[in-house]
């Protein structure tokens, strides 16, 4: 029985046990890249109970583990995840780009669904320990601008068919191939959602990252994919909000009807965004970076206001829309060329000058080319 005190996350106490046999690591034209189901060598687990608290974190051979019929997860959507990049350097140092970010949000994801909270700190930690032990022979020095995916996630792992939260969890980080992403042959169509088909809703979860969130959005992508889009552009309500992206933040670049440049974005706050770490990185560049002239660049002006699909599509046959591009550690900052909003097309073929100043910044923060604190060394 608990005394009251239940044993914090504490990855300082991590046990390490390494693979007697490490897989051989694909050359990067490798097709199991596409797969996305590659691991690296080891994973990190800890399970949490109600009346203990965090058990001993591991590191060990990344394997199967075993959940009996009655687990929660497998019932009751008690499931929340992270994802976020390591990358190796053009300086050959190993990088992560703000994981406290990703460690905070899970933690909100996790409450969200009756899972334990926990110190972001020390996940945090966890995730940078198996990079110490994966990093080097998964992102050799000699393969600068390569990437692993980091995957933290946390089940409920409670045998119970009882609806509650669960009295244990599981959480395990696993370091998966990812092929590159962030340029979409022909470039990234969006299809607007049809029929009322939300993502998300005002109360709901979809400022968390759980799977209940990927799975609902399914069907939408499914008709996406067959009529030859890369994404669903997410709209809310009968006004039409715009929102996301498929799993990505959503931007405009446009001017006002007086005439002032922006780039907005729909706000946080009705719990209906995720808070993207890339999202809020690109905020805060064109804050400090964009707000006076740079370069050819002329200043903007950034908002996190609601707009709809019937502003943009007004600003777009008025030519003042200049940009559109999706944001979120996928595809890092993706140009949008084509939009389609039930019969409206609205098709950007100029080059996306902000979004490609944006991405470069990111990118040289997270390969080393600018020093920032945003780039966590390993
Ligand atoms: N929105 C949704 C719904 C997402 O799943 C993601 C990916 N996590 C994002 C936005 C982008 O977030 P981030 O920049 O943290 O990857």
């Amino acid at each position: 029985e608990s005394n009251g005190t239940l044993r914090p996350l504490d990855a300082s106490a991590l046990k390490v046990t390494l693979t007697q046999n490490p897989q051989p690591v694909p050359e990067v034209d490798d097709p199991i890249y596409k797969t996305c189901s590659q691991c690296t060598d080891h994973m990190v687990t800890a399970v949490w109970n109600s009346t203990t608290g965090w058990g001993t974190p591991e590191l060990k051979p990344y394997g199967a583990f075993t959940l009996m019929p009655t687990a929660s997860v497998l019932h009751y959507g008690t499931e929340c995840f992270e994802g976020l990049k390591a990358y190796r350097g053009y300086d050959g140092k190993l990088r992560l780009f703000r994981p406290d970010c990703n460690a905070k949000r899970m933690v909100i994801s996790s409450t969200r669904v009756g899972l334990p909270a926990f110190d972001p700190a020390e996940v945090e930690k966890l995730i940078i320990s198996l990079m110490e032990v994966d990093g080097a022979r998964w992102l050799p020095k000699s393969r600068p601008g390569q990437f692993l995916y980091l995957r933290p996630a946390l089940i409920g792992s409670h045998a119970g068919l009882g609806v509650g939260a669960p009295k244990e969890a599981t959480l395990f980080i696993i370091s998966v191939l990812f092929p590159q992403m962030d340029t979409v042959p022909g470039g990234i169509s969006l299809l607007a959602s049809e029929d009322g088909m939300v993502r998300a809703w005002p109360g709901g979860y979809g400022y968390a990252k759980v799977g209940g969130n990927y799975g609902g959005a399914l069907a939408a992508q499914a008709e996406a994919s067959k009529r030859g889009f890369t994404q669903v552009l997410w709209l809310l309500g009968d006004e039409c909000k715009v929102t996301e992206a498929g799993a990505s933040n959503f931007m405009v670049v446009w001017k006002t009807k007086e005439g002032k440049l922006q780039l907005i974005t729909a706000p946080l706050g009705d719990k209906i965004i995720l808070d993207g770490v890339t999202r809020r990185s690109v905020l805060q560049l064109a804050r400090d970076r964009l707000s006076s002239q740079n370069g050819d660049l002329e200043p903007i002006e950034v908002v996190e206001e609601w707009f709809t699909m019937d502003q943009l599509l007004e600003a777009y046959q008025e030519g003042r829309v200049l940009e559109t591009f999706a944001v979120g550690t996928a595809w890092f900052v993706g140009a949008i060329s084509r939009i389609q909003a039930g019969k409206h097309e609205l098709v950007f073929s100029e080059p996306a000058k902000y979004a490609t100043q944006l991405k470069t910044w990111l990118r040289n923060i997270m390969y080393g080319e600018e020093d920032h604190e945003w780039g966590v060394v390993v």
